[in-house]
């Protein structure tokens, strides 16, 4: 468990399609290769072989183990800005991010991030699978099974972190919903949903006289 610092909240953020667009260019990707074309409302399983015809399936993966992919990924929109924001309000931001199959995604990962979040200190990276395990004050994640997870790992907290998810067809269920305090509107316009979970932040966990909150709550 990481140590908490009393003055700020600390903040897990996922990489991929919560701050990278992974997704959108995975889809045309997809069309190329297979000739399909995933509308957004298409994606109604997280794991995005189970999107596509069976006879298609894991050759999506194809994508993922293109060498140096990340160098040719963008931010969604509106997640930079945003993280910026946060930073410069003094919260402690923490990316977790799981690598992908080829271990050298992790440095590509690394990379991305010194491009793209630089403000970001170096130390703040978790290259993990299990973030379930690293508790903060919140928790941001776009996958089902990640959000239920975190809910589950810390629920014995007298007060328990906040979570949120970017709203995606995929995680839209009844346990994602039990799990999260805010969804954020949605895939198809990052910039609203960034902001949107900016003021939720700034709402529920406000930087001014932190340690008497953090008293106050009785929290970790
Ligand atoms: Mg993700």
């Amino acid at each position: 468990m990481p140590e908490q610092n009393p003055d700020t909240w600390s903040l897990i953020i996922d990489l991929d399609d919560t701050v990278v667009d992974l997704r959108s260019p995975w889809v045309e990707w997809i069309e190329r290769h297979f000739g399909i074309f995933l509308e957004g409302e298409n994606l109604t399983n997280y794991w995005i072989e189970k999107c596509v015809p069976p006879e298609i399936g894991e050759k999506v993966y194809g994508f993922l183990n293109q060498k140096g992919l990340y160098a040719r990924l963008n931010p969604l929109k509106g997640a930079v800005e945003a993280l910026q924001h946060l930073n410069e309000l003094g919260y402690d931001i923490m990316i977790a991010t799981a690598y992908v199959r080829d271990p050298d995604s992790a440095a590509d990962k690394i990379r991305w991030m010194k491009q793209w979040l630089p403000f970001i200190d170096r130390n703040n990276p978790f290259l993990c699978h299990r973030k379930e395990r690293i508790l903060a004050d919140c928790f941001i994640d776009d996958s089902p099974e990640k959000l239920i997870k975190y809910r589950g790992a810390w629920s014995f907290l007298r007060q328990e972190p906040i979570i949120m998810t970017i709203d995606w067809p995929y995680n839209r269920t009844p346990e994602v919903d039990a799990s999260i305090d805010y969804r954020a509107l949605d895939y198809d316009d990052t910039v609203t949903a960034w902001k949107g979970m900016v003021q939720f932040i700034k709402q529920r966990l406000p930087m001014d006289c932190v340690r008497e909150r953090r008293e106050a709550r009785g929290s970790h």
